[in-house]
């Protein structure tokens, strides 16, 4: 029994011994292989991981490119999730709205109200906007929010309401020229007859009012000429005349109605000058310069005018001068700069147009105009006429 006892044992140890190898090896075995799958595992693992990181990058990439997309357009852009919370508002939106990102977003509200086409801020400027407003879509039918976009159109707005007003000036300007061309023609016969009235009616108490209508009339005329010339291009119709006679015309018309004024206006001359000119044009001028000087001189005063050739000077074309002075209110520095700007008056009613048509017709001539002038002194202007065309002089 003993024995039997005694050998059991020993069996049994050998036989688990056997049997120990063999499960070693198995061990062995699948601890290897547990290891190269393992490893093989973590080889997945790491591409994964590295899958992920450049997938992530690209991700980062998109984002930012997206956010520098939004933030540098000048539309506002905002996203609300389907719950209406706001995820994210572009810098535009922040700026027109008055808002910032960070109080913003995971809120439901963008502190602005929207009337039809205006959106009110809370704090900030009310603007008229254009917005959209569509959902987003998530993929396979569902919706995943709404994204809103406005943009300021106020600019817009504001030329649209400007090109319409000048519209409607420009209709009113057309409708003034009518008129204007209408009404010039009689009134230059009433200042003939006036005129002619004068004439007749010399000696007599009553010659006075017929030079009063005559002068006002030409005031009138004047300015519808003006107007008239302004509203196309000066063209002159160049025809060969006598600068003197033009002058002395325009003084002698304004002589008398002007001496019952207190306003003297004489003439000289250092020789006759005629060339090529307009002489409608040319008296346009002329009355135009006459009229601002006797304005300037509301208390009378003395107009010298005087013809006389400009030095000459080698090479260039020879000039002739018209020089018309006044001893009236003179200009200060900022009304000289502005003189010739069209619609620049210091008048109660002046038009300002009469200088800035002036220097057109003076310049259609190829001429100039020189001004020089002292506040309570009075005013000197000295318009040069080239008395030849310039062409000739170079053949020569
Ligand atoms: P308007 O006579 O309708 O005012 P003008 O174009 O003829 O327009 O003249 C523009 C402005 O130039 C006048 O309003 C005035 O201030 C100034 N001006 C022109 N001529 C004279 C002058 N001889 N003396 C003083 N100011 C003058
Ligand atoms: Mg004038």
């Amino acid at each position: 029994m003993m024995t039997d006892k005694s050998d059991q044992p020993e069996q049994l140890m050998e036989q688990p011994k056997e049997q120990n190898d063999q499960d070693i090896g198995l061990l062995t075995k699948a601890i290897e292989s547990i290891n190269s799958v393992s490893s093989t595992l973590m080889q997945y693992y790491q591409t994964l991981e590295d899958r992920v990181k450049v997938l992530t990058d690209e991700v980062d990439q998109k984002k930012q490119l997206l956010d520098s997309i939004l933030d540098s357009i000048d539309v506002g852009v905002v996203f609300f999730d389907k719950d209406g919370v706001i995820r994210l508002i572009n810098k535009a939106s922040e700026g027109l709205l008055g808002v910032d990102s960070g109080t913003i977003v995971g809120g439901t509200t963008l502190h602005a109200e929207i009337n039809e086409d205006i959106v009110v801020p809370e704090k900030g400027k009310p603007f008229h906007a254009l917005i959209s407003s569509s959902e987003v879509s998530g993929g396979a039918g569902s919706t995943i929010g709404k994204v809103l976009i406005f943009k300021d159109i106020t600019r817009l707005k504001r030329l649209e309401a400007e090109n319409e007003r000048n519209r409607r000036l420009s209709a009113m300007g057309e409708l003034v020229m009518k008129i204007a061309h209408e009404i010039r023609n009689p009134l230059g016969s009433i200042e003939l007859f006036a005129n002619l009235l004068a004439n007749d009616l010399k000696g007599t108490e009553q010659v006075d009012y017929a030079r009063r209508i005559s002068n006002s009339v030409r005031t009138l005329v004047s300015t519808l000429d003006n107007m008239l010339r302004f509203s196309g291009e000066i063209r002159p119709k160049m025809e060969y005349g006598c600068i003197n006679d033009i002058v002395r015309e325009t003084c002698d018309e304004f002589r008398e109605v002007l001496a019952t004024g207190g306003i003297e206006i004489k003439l000289s001359e250092d020789g006759r000058y005629s060339f090529h000119l307009d002489k409608d044009l040319m008296r346009q001028a002329l009355i135009n310069m006459v009229l601002n000087a006797v304005q300037a001189m509301q208390d009378g005063g003395k107009i010298t005018v005087r013809i006389e050739r400009e030095p000459d000077q080698r090479g260039r074309p020879s000039y002739v001068r018209i020089a018309i002075r006044d001893n009236g209110a003179g200009m200060d520095e900022e009304t000289k700069a502005r003189l010739f700007e069209p619609f620049f008056s210091t008048k109660d009613r002046g038009t300002g147009l009469g200088m800035s048509i002036t220097l057109g017709i003076v310049a259609a001539h190829k001429g100039r105009i020189d001004v020089d002038s002292l506040p309570g002194r009075g005013t000197d202007f000295i318009i040069s006429l080239p008395t030849e065309k310039r062409s000739e002089k170079r053949v020569q």
